[in-house]
Parts: C-alpha cells; structure tokens; sequence
C-alpha cells in the first residue's frame, strides 16, 4: 500500500548542499530530508582538499580574487553577479561551520589554516594564493558530519535509504516527489510546498571516474521528463590526477602542497605549458596537457597515465628550483594527506612517499545541470521564468558559479552558499504559500508502473551490458578530446542504446532491496543524460572550459558567449541564454 506524507519543505538529497539546505529551513519551517543512501554516506564525504574562501589566514586574499579566479577558471561562462555572491559569502559560510564545530586544521597561532589549490591566485603577483581551508585531507567527511549533527539536533525528519523517482510538477508548479522505501519496495508520495533538489553529480555515464555507484542523475532525469530544462550539460570537467585506470581520486591537495607531473622523460611537462602557475593550473588545462603527452609518445612506458610525484625529496627540489624556501618531510605529508597516501598504498599498492603513482585524467563533476537563480530558484525556460515551490543547489544545480570549468574546492564553497541561500528561500516561500491539492493515488501508481515496466519486461538485454557500453563509449567520444563525428557517432549509438534499454530483463522480481531493479531504473536516467549531453556537446562548435573539440580549437565568444539549455520531448530541442558579465570583460585565458 502507497503511503502519503506532508511536509512544508522537502530537501531530495542528504550530501553538503541538502544538509544546509534543511538546516537553514528547518529554523522555521516542517523540514524532511528524502536520501537514497544513509546522510553521512553521501559523496560530499569523499570530497578531500578543502573549502576556499578569501579568509587571509596566511597571506593576503581578497574575495574579488576569489571571484576574479572562478570566472576566469571558468573561462567566462560563469554569470558574475552568482560569483560574486558566492566569493563575498563563502567568507561567512566557513566561519558558520567553524561555529558549528568543525574541526579544521589550524595555524600556529589558531587559525583556520589554508593551502593552495589549482588557479587560485594572487590577482597581483599572478602567484598561487593559500585560500582553501581544510581538515587534513577530509573536509568533505567534516562538512557532513558536522552538518548531519547540527540537522539532527534542529528536528530535520530523515527517510534514509528512499530513491526519488519522480517530481509532481503541475501547471508550472511543484508540488512534491514520488519515492521508493528502498527497504520494502513500497511506494511513499511525499507532498510539500516546496522542494529542493540536492542530488549531487551524474559521473556514472563514463567508465573512468571518481564518482561513486550512487551518482546517477536520478533527479535531473526525472525533471527533464517532466517537462523541464537542463542547463550546459556539455560542460562535464576531467580531474587530472585519478587513480590509473580505477579513476578514484588523489585531490590536487596533494599538488597544493607541492607533488608535480612527470612524464616518461622524467620532466616535470607543466612547466612548458603553463610557466607561472605549472602544475597548479586549472583542472581542464592539466587533462588536456597530459592527454597530450600521452598522446606525443610521453606517458609512462609508452602507456596512457604519468606520474604524479610526492615523494618529500623531490618535492623540496622542485620548492627549491621554484625559489619556495618551504621544506617538507615524510611526516609532514602522513599528516596532511593521510586519506590520499591511504589510497595510492591500498588502491595500487604503491608508497607515494617512495614512489611516483601512476594517474590518469578521470570524469569528476557536473559544471551543468538543473537551472536556478542565485536563491535556488529552479528555472523553467531561458528567459527565467521560475517554477514555483521547486528549487536546486549543490552539483545537481547549474547557478552558474563555475562556468566551462570548476577551480577545485569551490564545490564545497558552492553547496554551503547556495544550500544556505535555497533554506532560506524556501523557508520563506513557505510561509507565506499554502499547499496545493494533489491527486496522490494517481501519483503513486504511476511511480510504481515506472517500476514494474521494469520489474515485470521479458526482454533479452542485460541493463550492466548496455551501461558498460555507455561507459566505453562516453569515454572514447564524450571525454577530454571530442569531434564532430565523434559525437554524431556517440549519438547513434545511445539511441541505440535506449532501444536495447527498452527490452531489457532482470533476475530479482522481489520487492525488498532490489537493487537490480533500481540500478536497471537508474540506467535509463544516465542513458537520458548522455544524449543530452551529447547533443549539447555537438553544438557547441568551439572550445571552452572542460568541452574541448579538436575541430573548433578556439574559444568563440562571438557565437557561444552563451548557456544552453536542453528539453527532452521525444528529441532533444537546444536553446541558449546569454552569460550575465557584470565586473570582468571576457578576456583570453592565459596562466
Ligand atoms: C573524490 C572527490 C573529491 C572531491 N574533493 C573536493 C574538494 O576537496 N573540494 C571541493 O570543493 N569539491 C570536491 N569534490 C566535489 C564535491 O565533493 C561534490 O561536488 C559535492 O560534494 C557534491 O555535493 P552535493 O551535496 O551536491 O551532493 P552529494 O554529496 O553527492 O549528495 C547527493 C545526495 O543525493 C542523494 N540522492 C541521489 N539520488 C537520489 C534519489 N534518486 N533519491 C533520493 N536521494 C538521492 C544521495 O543519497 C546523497 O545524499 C570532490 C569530489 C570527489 C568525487
């Protein structure tokens, strides 16, 4: 039997920006949190480097640095005026946490202490600048737990280990989500007022990434087939330093705090690309620089990875040839980068301390997605029309804070802010609006018909083939490098891929813990997302960001200063809308 719940705001999804999200709701309004995993196994606790924001601990930083950085990280795709409130709050929004018990780690004299990260500089000196705050290499862990401790204790209701599979949009208008008790495999339609959607990443439609099982695109494929946009999906970013060929990452904390690439030649190759900032350059430069290597014959062995190298001697010989009088030792690394030498030892089974690791460039996040306004609004067409009671933050959203491409750790900075600012609206929007009648059995038998379509299909395709196929071919043709006629050929293949999806079959017909059921459901929501985001990828004819084509090398502001925005009616329609530029004129990209 279908069971019906009521709450004033509803957040979907447990990880850093659901959390705020509730917690700044749940001050004043009913609040109930909606996860598929258990809160604290959300992906925010992988996330390892740090949190930036413009505190000066150790050495000057300015919030328009901050924000200075993003866009240009972001090669001028970001709209300004969200950068901005993201730099100037992300200052409040790390002091808040500390508040709430934090454990950062501090300098000598108590501070929040910093570390550099890639393209964070000194506007000035053009330098790397210490501006990402961090608990040794576990700030994401830190972030949710002390959120879930602080949601706890404001009377947050959790439904742990429930799966979203639909939103009730009506007439323009949310009115609520459609979810299964993944325990029992019943059916829980949960009516609110308003919404928000904190789901996280969608990494899953490529094989090498640092995304876990569970980042699926669950929601945005739900919302695009409701009617809804999504915004810049061409825009996916490849972390530089992924585990060779697991994809699990080594955060570029480990280059913050000094570890370089080197190639088959034994050269430290950023030096050649990027003379000032060299391996602390953005994460889309350092993918492509190491592409490239591998590519000229210059990957280790000839293979397709290099070397990220940590060992305390060299790194204090490239301090040394840097003219950085800073010196470090093996313990000073254990300290500091715990969780990442952790890996490289169980992972590969080498000592960084003793040993270069092997890495590769690996899918890591979702510059595009749902589209809001600055107060997580979602949007439901190019000209900002918002549609009531539905709201969006975290990865899942598109603000846009981040543009072509993210400057490590301003995701973190992104879910604390916009979580924040997306609680506090809705919160708002509550009280003042009443709830709107819904039809809940209807709602309820047609989330369990999207099931048993599945549950019940006497097909012949296995759903993990089609997905291993997906993966291959998203990393072969939808990756760093892309063409024209790579993506024509990605497109066929996952309609295809969506024909096989249709006559697939599974084995568990059952309904408590089905989980063959639900990852066949959320096969059909990546397959969803990859043509989307193909599409997106194929007209887009030029390069920017994270989305390179070999056969449009340059960045073309005069046809693509510009977001797209993709619907899904039977085909996929493209539209665009302008970047907002408020402070900084687009200007090219040099480090
Ligand atoms: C290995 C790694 C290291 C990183 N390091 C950093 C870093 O140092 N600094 C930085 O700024 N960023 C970092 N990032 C990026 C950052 O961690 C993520 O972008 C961010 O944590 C995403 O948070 P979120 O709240 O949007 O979603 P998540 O933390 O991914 O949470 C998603 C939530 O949605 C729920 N959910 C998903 N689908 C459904 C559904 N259908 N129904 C119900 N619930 C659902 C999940 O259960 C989960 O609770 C890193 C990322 C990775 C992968």
């Amino acid at each position: 039997m279908p069971q019906y719940h009521q709450f004033d705001a509803l957040v979907v999804g447990a990880g850093g920006a659901g959390l705020m999200a509730a917690l700044h709701a749940s001050k004043s309004v009913n609040t109930a949190v909606i996860s598929k995993l258990y809160p604290t196994r959300s992906h925010t606790g992988t996330a390892q480097g740090g949190i930036s924001a413009a505190l000066g601990n150790l050495e000057e930083d300015k919030w328009e640095w901050h924000a200075y950085d993003t866009i240009k990280g972001g090669d001028f795709l970001c709209d300004q005026d969200a950068v901005d409130i993201m730099c100037r709050e992300a200052i409040d929004a790390v002091i808040e946490l500390e508040h709430m018990g934090l454990p950062f780690d501090r300098t000598p004299d108590g501070k929040i202490s910093q570390r550099r990260f890639g393209g964070h500089t000194n506007n000035e000196t053009k330098k790397p600048v210490m501006r990402a705050c961090h608990a040794a290499d576990r700030t994401g862990h830190m972030i949710l737990q002390t959120l879930y401790q602080n949601c706890i204790k404001n009377n947050v209701k959790f439904f742990d280990e429930f799966q979203v599979i639909d939103v009730l949009i009506e007439d323009g208008k949310c009115n609520g989500v459609v979810a299964v008790q993944l325990a029992t495999g019943e059916i829980h339609v949960f009516h609110s007022k308003a919404t928000l959607i904190a789901t996280g990443g969608f990494g899953k439609m490529w094989k090498v990434t640092s995304n876990a099982h569970s980042l699926t695109g669950d929601l945005p494929a739900a919302v695009l087939r409701r009617g809804l946009p999504l915004e810049d999906m061409e825009f996916f970013q490849f972390h530089p330093t992924g585990v060779y060929k697991l994809g699990i990452l080594l955060s570029e904390a480990a280059r913050g705090e000094g570890a370089v690439f080197i190639n088959d030649k034994g050269e430290r190759f950023m030096e050649r690309y990027m003379p000032t900032l060299k391996d602390l350059a953005p994460r889309d430069i350092c993918s492509r620089c190491i592409y490239t290597e591998i590519r000229e014959g210059r990957g280790i062995g000839g293979k397709d990875y290099v070397y990220l190298d940590f060992r305390p001697e060299q790194i204090n010989k490239y301090f040394e040839a840097d003219g950085n009088p800073k010196r470090i030792d093996a313990h000073y690394l254990e300290t500091k980068l715990p969780d990442i030498i952790e890996f490289a030892r169980v992972y590969q089974g080498i000592d960084p301390i003793k040993e270069p690791v092997p890495i590769q460039p690996t899918a890591h996040y979702a510059m595009g997605g749902i589209p809001t306004d600055n107060d997580a609004r979602v949007l439901a067409d190019e000209t900002g029309r918002i549609v009531e009671g539905l709201y969006a933050a975290g990865e899942v959203a598109c603000v846009s804070v981040h543009g072509a491409n993210r400057l490590g750790t301003n995701s973190l900075v992104d879910l604390v802010v916009f979580g924040r600012r997306g609680g506090l609206a809705m919160a708002d929007y509550c009280r003042q609006a009443s709830f709107r009648p819904i039809n809940r059995d209807a709602a309820a038998k047609e989330g369990a018909a999207q099931l048993d379509r599945i549950r019940n299909n006497d097909g012949n395709e296995r759903p993990h083939t089609i997905r291993k196929e997906m993966q291959a071919l998203m990393d072969d043709k939808v990756g760093v490098y892309r063409t024209g006629a790579g993506l024509e050929e990605a497109i066929d293949k996952i309609h295809e891929l969506q024909a096989r999806y249709k006559r697939i079959r599974i084995d568990d017909k059952g309904f408590k813990w089905n989980t063959d059921l639900m990852e066949a459901w959320e096969l059909g929501a990546l397959l969803d997302l990859a043509e989307v985001t193909a599409f997106a990828a194929l007209a887009r004819t030029e390069s920017r960001g994270g989305h390179y084509r070999e056969d449009y090398p340059k960045r073309d502001d005069v046809n693509f200063l510009k977001h797209s925005m993709a619907w899904k009616n039977g085909t996929i329609t493209l539209k665009y809308k302008p970047v907002r530029i408020t402070r900084i004129p687009p200007q090219e990209r040099k480090y």
